[in-house]
């Protein structure tokens, strides 16, 4: 039998939400007072146009929205980008000069400013942009407008998500039964890759992790030719990207019997994991969960053990708001999706981590991963 989420759909976002996004970006840029925003970020062009490429530039206008693209996608852009009701265009030259001749030329009346996000345009893109614009146009910052769209999920959203999440937990049950002695972390690395295209997704969200024994007190470790030895501990830690939505898991395993220590050390990251998640819900600080967490570890004496935050959004890409840390002021809201990670690391011994991503909903909360997170000795 097909895995549920082989059963999706292949495209379920509606070119209406398309038009929504537009719609709400368009009311944020007139807030401002500007007559365009310059979208330069692929992920956010993707958001907001459906385009899938790899060089791609999005002018949103009040009454149209243009993309510039390159030959490479003559063909494809004006499919993706037509139901949105967006207009492709393909000039000869860069399409970041193109963009900018083709604000400079509208902005004969009426507002001259046009917005562009500073975090997602080089210095030396942002001279060609001004240079070929022409005088006229005053540029102003329009920092994470669209990425704060992007922060609340529709329902189809999140179902992609979903499915992600379980295409990840079917790759680690899959990938479970060969984690033993002698093999490297980089054979389990490409199992796990490999397995999840299989299973119908674009690739990884992020490179695979997958570190044993004092290599598993990196956090963020790459895979290297190590091989697996009875007596460690192994934290793997991968994401799919499925029709274009990224999951995330971790989970640590044991190769050989636990000591009693190493159990009391994976039951406090797991009693602080279900803490950090009892602690999502719409309405609260952003900071709750990792707070719930930390207090569970610190209570056990392994706080100073807890090396990084707690979680971090979820989507089109890996790491997007909101953040799950100390300090953080934002409040939850449904709709969003975040990922709930603690781990200590102790250096010459190795790591433990788990996490699952977790859906906000109006008064619940869904964890997407099902993968199992009782300590499995292998
Ligand atoms: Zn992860
Ligand atoms: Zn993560």
């Amino acid at each position: 039998m097909s895995p549920p989420f082989l059963l999706l759909p292949p495209q379920i976002i509606m070119p209406s939400e398309f038009r929504h996004r537009l719609k709400l970006l368009r009311r944020r840029i007139s807030e401002s007072d500007a007559a365009a925003l310059v979208v330069t970020h692929l992920p956010n062009v993707r958001y907001l146009s459906g385009f899938t490429g790899s060089a791609g530039i999005l002018v949103v206008q009040p009454d149209r929205a243009t993309l510039f693209t390159d030959g490479r996608y003559a063909v494809q852009a004006p499919q993706q980008v037509r139901p949105a009701g967006v207009h492709a265009i393909i000039p000869p030259t860069s399409i970041l000069r193109a963009a900018g001749e083709y604000l400079g030329s509208r902005q004969k009346r009426g507002s001259h400013r046009i917005a562009f996000d500073p975090n997602q345009l080089t210095v030396a893109q942002h001279k060609d942009l001004r240079r070929t614009g022409g005088g006229r146009i005053s540029w102003i910052f329009g920092t994470g407008w669209v990425e704060g769209l992007r922060l609340l999920k529709s329902p189809p959203e999140i179902a992609k998500m979903r499915a992600a999440a379980r295409l990840i937990s079917t790759v680690f049950d899959e990938v479970v039964p060969l984690i033993r002695p002698g093999v490297t972390e980089l054979d389990l690395a490409a199992e796990i890759d490999y397995r999840m295209r299989k299973l119908g997704a674009s690739g990884p969200s992020f490179e695979t992790i997958v570190a044993s024994g004092p290599r598993a007190a990196l956090p963020h470790a790459q895979p290297t030719r190590k091989r697996l030895r009875r007596n460690e501990l192994v934290v793997l830690d991968a994401g799919a990207i499925l029709a274009d939505y990224c999951s995330d898991l971790t989970r640590t395993v044991f190769v050989g019997r636990a000591s009693k220590s190493i159990k009391a050390w994976y039951r406090a990251v797991l009693e602080a994991q279900a803490a950090g998640i009892a602690a999502v819900a719409a309405g609260v600080d952003s900071s709750a969960p990792d707070a719930a967490a930390r207090r569970v570890l610190d209570a056990q004496g392994l706080g100073k053990y807890f090396v990084h935050s707690t979680g971090h959004g979820l989507g089109l890409e890996i790491h997007e708001a909101p953040r799950l840390a100390k300090g953080q002021k934002a409040k939850l809201q449904a709709g969003m999706v975040v990922t709930v990670e603690p781990g200590i690391y102790v250096e010459g011994i190795g790591g433990i981590r788990i996490e699952d991503d977790v859906a906000i909903h109006a008064g619940r909360t869904e964890v997407m991963t099902t993968a199992t997170k009782e300590l499995l000795e292998l």
